[in-house]
Order: structure tokens, then sequence, then C-alpha cells
């Protein structure tokens, strides 16, 4: 067979996609991606969640759709093939180990994606695969874990990614159709590191308040001194941002938090509801980042800091005490 001839085989066949943490957002993408036509494995330590799906489909309902999605749960040391694309969908702080199970399965041509929040994912990647092997994006996909074997959400999202370091690669290519063929919108931003820094700046600002007062999205703007805040801390990040060169657009990190503030009332940020059920938080990725960022340069980040050591203390805190109100 000739070279060519075996290009368009390898070309056509389906991405081969490991999903590493199947929770709410890998399994939002590892099923949407298997619906879209791409060979598809879940990798989770949630043995529940695992079982269900094994047993009974992923149940994915998103906007109202009601589906039961057979597709393969493993551990994350029983991964199969070695995948051309590892999809990181776990919580920051679970990376690390989360790596290190899949690591020995992985090969010269896998390709490694991060769209977690936060800062930092790149260089956790960094430490298994080389850069030029790293992608890099965010996503406003939401998604919700209901209970083991069932994950919803709603709504529109997109997808922005790029090679870590800038290059484009045919890869991309690979990932934006099987993307398309789910029906998701995915868009190569080579000036995505803006994208991440705003929706940092949103998070920092929205799931840090919201994580500190138990109050929910529209709660912030019962008072004026809410919104300023949250306008503050958005002010505070994209300054560190824009001391590291990364250009951003400081206006629309505004406009998302006015219209979350406006249209996301009811919502609980994943920090809020993190705390509450007494599980760690993304404090460390979110504010952390930031604060270290900044001390870095040298620049003052006051109001992360304040976040992040009201958000520290209250993880240290029964949930039952918070949620009741005493600890405030
Ligand atoms: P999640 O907690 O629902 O899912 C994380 C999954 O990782 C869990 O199923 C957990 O069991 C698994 N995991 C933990 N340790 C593991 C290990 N060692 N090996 C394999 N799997 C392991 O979290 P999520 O809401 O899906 O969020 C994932 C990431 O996406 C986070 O960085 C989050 O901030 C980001 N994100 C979430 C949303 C959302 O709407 N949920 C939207 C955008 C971005």
């Amino acid at each position: 067979m000739e070279d060519a001839d075996l290009r368009i085989i390898v070309s056509q066949s389906p991405m081969r996609i490991a999903v590493l943490g199947a929770g709410a957002m890998g399994s939002l993408f590892g099923g949407r991606l298997h619906e879209g036509g791409a060979d598809v494995v879940l990798l989770d330590v949630n043995q529940p969640h695992l079982d269900a799906i094994n047993r009974d489909g992923l149940r994915l309902v998103t906007d109202g759709h009601d589906r039961h999605i057979r597709l393969p749960a493993l551990r994350p040391e029983q991964a199969p093939t070695p995948p051309d694309l590892l999809m990181v969908f776990t919580k920051s702080f679970q990376t690390a180990d989360a790596l290190a199970a899949v690591q020995p399965r992985l090969m010269a041509h896998t390709y490694l994606l991060t769209l977690q929040n936060g800062l930092g994912n790149r260089e956790r990647l960094a430490s298994v695969v080389a850069e030029d092997h790293i992608l890099i994006g965010m996503t406003d996909y939401p998604a919700d874990y209901r209970r083991p074997g069932y994950v919803e959400s709603h709504g529109d999202g997109v997808i922005r990614l790029r090679c870590a370091d800038g290059i484009e690669r045919p890869i991309l290519d690979r990932i934006t159709a099987a993307f398309s063929a789910a029906g998701m919108d995915c868009q190569i931003d080579l000036n995505v590191e803006a994208a991440i820094w705003q929706k940092v700046a949103f998070n920092t600002a929205l799931n840090g308040i919201c994580a500190v007062l138990g109050c929910t999205v529209g709660q912030i703007a019962a008072a004026p001194e809410g919104p300023t805040l949250a306008r503050a801390c958005v002010d505070e990040v994209l300054s560190t941002a824009g001391a590291l060169g990364i250009p951003v657009d400081r206006a629309a990190a505004h406009a998302a938090v006015a219209h979350a503030l406006a249209t996301h009332g009811g919502h609980k940020p994943s920090m809020l509801q993190d705390l509450l059920a007494g599980r760690r938080t993304e404090v460390d990725a979110i504010h952390g980042e930031v604060i270290a960022r900044a001390r870095r340069l040298g620049l003052a980040a006051p109001v992360s800091e304040t976040l992040y050591r009201l958000v520290r203390l209250a993880e240290m805190l029964p949930p039952r005490d918070r949620s009741s109100g005493q600890a405030r």
C-alpha cells in the first residue's frame, strides 16, 4: 500500500478519543463526540458512575433531549489502545493523579487537550508530554452531574482552542471536525489565552463572591457593592493578564459578568456547589494562580487574595455551618 493511501485511510478512520475525568463535562463531551462518530472511551475513578454507564449507557439530557448513549467507561489504568486525543476533564487538582495513571498508555502520536477552568492546566499536561503535543483552550458549555450514569446540559456554548505552542497542526482540523460532527461549536483561536483569562476573571469574581457569601449569582446585584466588587475583581485579574502581554478584551469581560448577573440569577456557581457539598474547590487554580502570577510581576491582587483566603477558610468549615449561614 502506498503511503498516500494509508494517510487517506488513517484520516478517514474515526478519531480515537479518551476522556480523562468523565464527570459533568467529560460525560457531556464524550457522549456528544461519540454521537458524532468518534471512537470514545470514558476514563474515571467514580466506580458507581462507571458501573451505571456500562450497565445502562450514559444518560445524557441536553435541552430536554433525553437518551442513553452506549460507550465504554473504564478506570484510567484500564485505558485501551492509545488514543489520538486525550481530553482532560478532571478538576484541576485531580489532573496530576489522573495523568499518572494513563501516562504508560500514551503513545508518541497522542495529543492532550485541556479545556479546564483556571490557570496552570497547560503546565500540568507538560509534566507528561512535550509542549508540541498539548492543546489548550476554554469552553462555556455548561454541564451538571446529577447522579451515577446521568449528566445534564442546557443551552449552547463554544469551544476555543489552539496548540499550546501556537503552531497550526492537522490535529486541530481533526478535532474541529469531530466537534462539528457532534453538533458542537469549536473554533481554532490563536488568541485563546485571552479567552482563558477572561473566563478566569469571570470565575474569580462570581465563583469567589458566591462561594464566600453562599449566594446565587443574581443575589450579587442585591446591593451596588456586589457588582462593584465583581468589577474590581475582573479589572484586577485582567491587569495581570495585560502585564503578561495577553490582549484581553475588558469590555467583553465586564459585559459577560453583567449578563450573568442579569440572566443567571438563580445559578449557584460550581465553587459554591463544591463548598455546600463539602468538596474541595478549584480556588487554587483560579484565584491562587492569578495571585501567584501577579506576585511574580510585582503586582498587587488584593481582591483576589481576600476572596482566596475566605474560600480556603470556608473549605475548612463543616458544610452544615456554611449552608445554615452560621459561618458568616
Ligand atoms: P466533575 O467533578 O463533574 O468531573 C471531574 C471528574 O474527574 C469526576 O467524575 C471525577 O471522578 C474524575 N476524577 C477525579 N480524579 C480522577 C482520576 N485520578 N482519574 C480519572 N478521573 C478522575 O467536574 P466538571 O464540572 O466536569 O469540571 C471539570 C473541569 O471542567 C473543571 O476544571 C471545571 O472547572 C471545568 N468546567 C466545568 C464546567 C461545568 O459547567 N461543569 C464548564 C466549563 C469548565
